[in-house]
């Protein structure tokens, strides 16, 4: 679904990334993990334009009519085009991101009806199902400070299913949760994983990686020192460095 070639970003003279290559298949779970600072968030916010890197490719395959997509960052890229890789995957965020003005429901409508114009009635019909599903039918009405981490998170979710896009990208999305809600929040994950959701999980939950993630990419100081099937990198690394950060977590 997604192929990334050679991102490359710097903040000033912070090199941050250096000839990222990342593949995403349909249907695949991939969880990007590596040392503080190595890059990760950026990585996946420059999947989803909410970066601009400095150079490099994303391609969304298919058609154009079924939401193929190709954007070359060392050309001048337009904001139409930002728009349009904005609009192919979801973000949930690590602090969650919610509106707080906004109620639960209009959290998760707000994009489906301001931003890809559906009708409301769908959105809401759409947004109340989600929220049943992950028990949260019954604080459609709250505002996001009653509500728990956990709770706002799987808000955070259910906002990302409802713009239904074809990837969906996971930022630390249990890393500000009090451990005794991490596992509603991961479960949640877990179930989307096995419904065939295609993501990209950055996380420090290597036992939930190796659970939940197709494939591992490790990153350390803006480069992939390794890739490979999680069990592999996460059991069995090659590479010295994986092998440090590994054990560490462990
Ligand atoms: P963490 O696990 O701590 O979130 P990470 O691997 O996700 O780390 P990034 O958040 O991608 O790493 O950050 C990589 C580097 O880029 C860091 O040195 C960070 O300070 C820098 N950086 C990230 N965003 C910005 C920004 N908007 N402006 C300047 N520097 C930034």
């Amino acid at each position: 679904v997604l192929q990334a070639r050679n991102l490359a970003k710097a903040f000033g003279s912070n090199v941050v990334l250096r000839d990222i290559d990342v593949d995403i298949r349909r249907g695949q779970v991939v969880a990007l993990i590596g040392p503080s600072g190595s890059g990760k968030t950026t990585v996946l916010r420059s999947l989803n334009g909410l970066e601009v890197p400095d150079a490099g490719t994303v391609t969304f395959g298919g058609t154009e009519s079924e939401g193929g997509l190709s954007i070359d960052f060392g050309k001048k890229v337009g904001k139409k085009e930002i728009a349009a890789l904005r609009d192919r995957s979801a973000m949930v965020f690590q602090h969650y991101n919610l509106f707080p003005h906004m109620t639960v429901l209009k959290n998760v409508v707000e994009g489906p009806v301001q931003v890809q114009k559906r009708p409301r009635a769908e959105a809401i019909a759409e947004a109340e199902r989600l929220l049943e599903r992950v028990g949260l039918a019954d604080k459609r009405d709250a505002y996001p400070f009653e509500l728990s981490g956990g709770q706002q998170q799987r808000v955070g979710i259910v906002r990302a299913l409802a713009l239904k896009p074809q990837l969906l990208l996971f930022d630390e999305p249990t890393s500000a949760l009090d451990p005794e809600l991490v596992g509603d929040v991961l479960g949640v994950i877990k179930e989307l994983a096995e419904e065939g959701w295609t993501m990209v999980i950055v996380t420090h939950e290597l036992a939930f990686a190796r659970h939940v993630a197709d494939e591992v990419i490790f990153m350390d100081g803006g480069v992939v020192v390794e890739r490979g099937p999680a069990a592999e990198v996460l059991s069995s690394p090659t590479q010295e460095r994986t092998k440090l950060f590994v054990k560490r977590l462990q």
